[in-house]
């Protein structure tokens, strides 16, 4: 026989994860809580440049607000699975979502600079040929948290023996086509660029693409930085047979496309 109920609490809703907000959406949700569009500036620099995750910690804060903070929302990142690092110092880091998911991260040292590779999708639908993810077909997106978590986890996880921070250039380039997955990388990307949070400059942060050229057209104006385009062929026979959406895009429209990105951008690069 089943005990009777004693005790219905009311369900708890879902903190809200803010990881992904940038500036603009953090002034948003301030607002709607009757706060000053400053705070998410304040957050924002707790979170991204402190790695203070804990709003009882933010000390600029009114207690009142870390109290509200505490009860409706969180800084989610993703989970890391697996850590392993290779002789000439690259790291690669096997990561689980919330959902069970999981995506891969890349940090690549160099000589006076760190380049973080951050996954925009979990799979890919655009099956090019020589392509392990594309095995695996699509999934589904990465929402702006879990993008922009590859990069929080990263700083938290490299330790930087200069005092500066050790991840200075992003590349869009690890799992999917980030194209396809517009409106939350770019949001990731602002996010990046943000002085109260990353600071790195458009140069600094790529965007890798098999060549979506709708997609670029209006990367060049809404979030212009530097774009490498997966040529991987020459010429459309050989092309269409290993990055198939040349079929669609071929290459010489491919080539007037990347001509068209750096028009009024004269310190932009396509690679
Ligand atoms: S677009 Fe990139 S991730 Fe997608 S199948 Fe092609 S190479 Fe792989």
């Amino acid at each position: 026989m089943e005990s009777p109920v004693t005790d219905i609490s009311p369900a708890q809703a879902p903190l809200l994860n803010l990881i992904g907000h940038d500036r603009q959406a953090l002034e948003a949700y301030f607002a709607s809580m009757g706060e000053k569009a400053f705070r998410a500036t304040q957050v924002l620099k707790w979170v991204h440049q402190q790695g203070v995750y804990d709003f009882s910690a933010m000390t600029n804060l009114s207690k009142s607000l870390r109290t509200s903070l505490t009860s409706q929302a969180a800084f989610v990142v993703p989970e890391i699975i697996n850590d392993q690092i290779s002789e000439d110092g690259t790291r690669k880091w096997l990561l689980r979502l919330e959902d069970g998911n999981s995506i891969e991260t890349v940090f690549i040292p160099e000589s006076g600079r760190g380049t973080l590779c951050v996954s925009s999708q979990v799979g890919c639908a655009l099956n090019c040929s020589f392509c392990a993810t594309a095995r695996q077909g699509f999934n589904r997106n990465l929402t702006a948290a879990e993008i922009i978590g590859q990069l929080r986890l990263a700083n938290q996880l490299l330790v930087s023996t200069d005092n500066k921070r050790p991840v200075t250039n992003v590349v869009m380039m690890g799992m999917g086509e980030p194209l396809l997955n517009y409106n939350n990388v770019i949001q990731a990307m602002t996010l990046m660029q943000e002085d109260f949070a990353y600071g790195l400059s458009k140069r600094r942060v790529t965007l890798s693409t098999s060549g979506l050229l709708p997609e670029m057209q209006s990367l060049s104006k809404d979030c212009p930085v530097s774009l490498a385009v997966s040529l991987h062929a020459p010429d459309d026979e050989l092309r269409n047979k290993l990055v198939p959406i040349n079929r669609r895009y071929p290459v010489l429209k491919l080539m007037q496309a990347c001509r068209d990105y750096t028009k009024g951008l004269p310190h932009q690069k396509v690679t």
